[in-house]
């Protein structure tokens, strides 16, 4: 759990943005937004955090009262089965005008707010979200040390993996390995496809055996002290085919490419296209068929979205992802991901592993 003093402190950052958005109140349901703004992990739908213009309240049940006494009082500690109904009790009793709440309730909440609540709603996407975006000192040690575990998770994966092995063996492994080693658990489930299943972009470790000659994908990501990893990458097992081989290399340069443009300032559409051109000049075009990468943090998958379709500008302190990568139907399939720290001035990669092909 965080420290009190930067949750509180993320809490008037988002009180600061109920000017510009005209809201009153913000309510925040979603798991990993709750788990920014109070420190626990887990709560979705458990309870709410109603954030008042100078004041916050978290309703939530008794399974909550004891680890939340010592940073909530009484007053502002609500503890009860009713949840909504106490957030529209509060809500009547502050004589609250607008209450924006967060765009992915689920529709049951909605409806019962939109019932029983004296105040106008109004939904808003991505407020928290936004905020998320820059992480503080503590964030990105955290970060850094996440993907210093997953650099070590690959180089185990490497020393262990053999042809006959199913791709699930070395996905129960690798879940071993970043367990002992701190990890809680995996924030996706992780992908081990080798061979023509390395095609699919999401295809997770199946009972499918890893033969010789075969190129694998490994795409991971575990929780070390709350915060993710999320990296990607490949080997062969023995001398692998030609035509993955070459376009391996054409994967690496454009992965490349892309960090090598990751600063503050730059524009996701156009990093996105940095890599896609160069892919595309290289006759992968068709072939390169995802984003180009997105935020990591308390979550896998958070802001910013790298892909062709945004708009958005890099932030300094923000953790993002780059993963080009080019798929044949029936070949096989290759991805480059690492997680990248943008820096007030450029960038870092916090995933070190080497990007060389290796043959093992
Ligand atoms: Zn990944
Ligand atoms: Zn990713």
């Amino acid at each position: 759990m965080d420290g009190s003093d930067s949750v509180s402190s993320r809490i008037e950052r988002l009180q600061q943005t109920f000017e510009q958005l005209k809201i009153d109140a913000f309510l925040v349901s979603s798991e990993a937004n709750l788990h920014y703004l109070t420190g626990m992990a887990d709560m979705a739908g458990d309870g709410y955090l109603l954030v008042l213009a100078d004041d916050a309240y978290l309703i939530t049940d008794a399974r909550y009262q004891t680890a939340f006494a010592g940073q909530y009082d009484t007053e502002h500690l609500v503890i009860t089965r009713d949840y909504l109904g106490a957030v529209c009790t509060l809500i009547a009793q502050t004589h609250t005008g607008v209450m924006g709440f967060e765009d992915d309730l689920p529709y049951a909440a909605y409806s019962y707010l939109d019932e029983n609540l004296v105040s106008d709603l109004v939904a808003l996407p991505a407020v928290v979200d936004t905020l998320r975006v820059t992480k503080d000192a503590s964030e990105i040690a955290k970060l850094r040390a996440s993907a210093r575990l997953a650099d070590a998770g690959f180089e185990y994966v490497t020393s262990i993996v053999r042809p006959g092995m199913r791709e699930i063996d070395v996905s129960n492994l690798l879940d071993a390995f970043m367990r002992s080693h701190g990890a809680s658990n995996a924030s996706f489930t992780t992908i081990v496809v080798g061979g023509a299943r390395a095609a699919l972009p999401h295809g997770t470790a199946s009972t499918a055996l890893l033969e010789a000659g075969q190129m694998v994908t490994l795409d991971f990501g575990y929780f070390l002290d709350e915060y993710t990893s999320d990296m990607t990458r490949n080997f062969a097992l023995g001398e692998p085919d030609a035509k993955l081989k070459t376009a391996y290399a054409a994967v690496k340069t454009a992965q490349d490419m892309v960090v090598a443009q990751v600063r503050p300032g730059a524009n996701s559409a156009e990093l996105d296209a940095v890599g896609r051109d160069f892919l595309t000049q290289a006759g992968y075009g068709e072939a390169f068929n995802h984003g180009m990468g997105h935020g990591i943090g308390l979550a896998i998958h958070e802001d910013p979205l790298i892909s062709k379709n945004t708009n958005n500008q890099l932030v300094a302190n923000s953790v993002v992802t780059v993963e080009p990568g080019v798929y044949f139907p029936g070949l096989g399939g290759m991805r480059i991901e690492d997680d990248v720290l943008v820096t007030p001035t450029g960038h870092e990669r916090l995933t070190k592993a080497t990007r060389e092909l290796l043959i093992l």
